[in-house]
């Protein structure tokens, strides 16, 4: 691998809405890459509250001043990073639950796409229990989410009420 390659890297999601440890995850990959393209993976297994356009446009209003480029895709993500001049890609761990699920999809995409790598950045704890799930389920039923996710997206959520 040509040090080129680790300038940049991927990380995928539903992004469902954007959270604030999904924020977290980002910050510290910008530690170790110059940039980070966020990749929102339409999953068509997945009933999505946000279209991919509001996800998209809500992680750029989130990520303003960072370096990070945001992309959607539908298909393997296995394919897309094929195209791509980078193979590592970024996932975060929270607690251990995420782990069986993580290491299984870090397998497969390997086998998928040999050249591909996954890392895991572990979030701060005070998002560990943080998922764009919870924070639909909270939301929507009129609570406060102001702690989970950043400004935009408590806004965006309200107007889906
Ligand atoms: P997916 O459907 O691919 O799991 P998500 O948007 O739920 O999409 O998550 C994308 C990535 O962000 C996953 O690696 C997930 O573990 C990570 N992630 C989600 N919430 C958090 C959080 N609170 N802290 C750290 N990582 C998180």
């Amino acid at each position: 691998m040509t040090s080129a390659k680790a300038r940049k890297a991927v990380y995928p999601g539903t992004f469902d809405p954007i959270t604030n440890g999904h924020l977290d995850i980002i910050q510290r990959a910008l530690k170790i890459f110059d940039e980070i393209i966020v990749l929102i993976v339409d999953n068509k297994n997945k009933k999505a509250l946000f279209t991919l356009s509001e996800r998209a446009d809500l992680i750029k209003e989130c990520c303003k001043g960072m370096n990070v480029k945001v992309e959607t895709f539908t298909g393997l993500l296995a394919d897309y990073m094929k195209k791509q001049n980078t193979n590592i890609v970024v996932r975060g761990l929270r607690a251990v639950s995420d782990f069986e699920y993580e290491f299984q999809m870090a397998v497969t995409n390997s086998k998928l796409n040999p050249e591909m790598e996954t890392i895991f950045l572990m979030t701060d704890k005070r998002y560990f229990y943080l998922s764009s799930s919870i924070v639909k389920e909270i939301g929507l039923s009129g609570g406060c989410v102001k702690t989970m996710v950043p400004d935009a997206v408590e806004k965006a959520l309200k107007k889906k009420t």
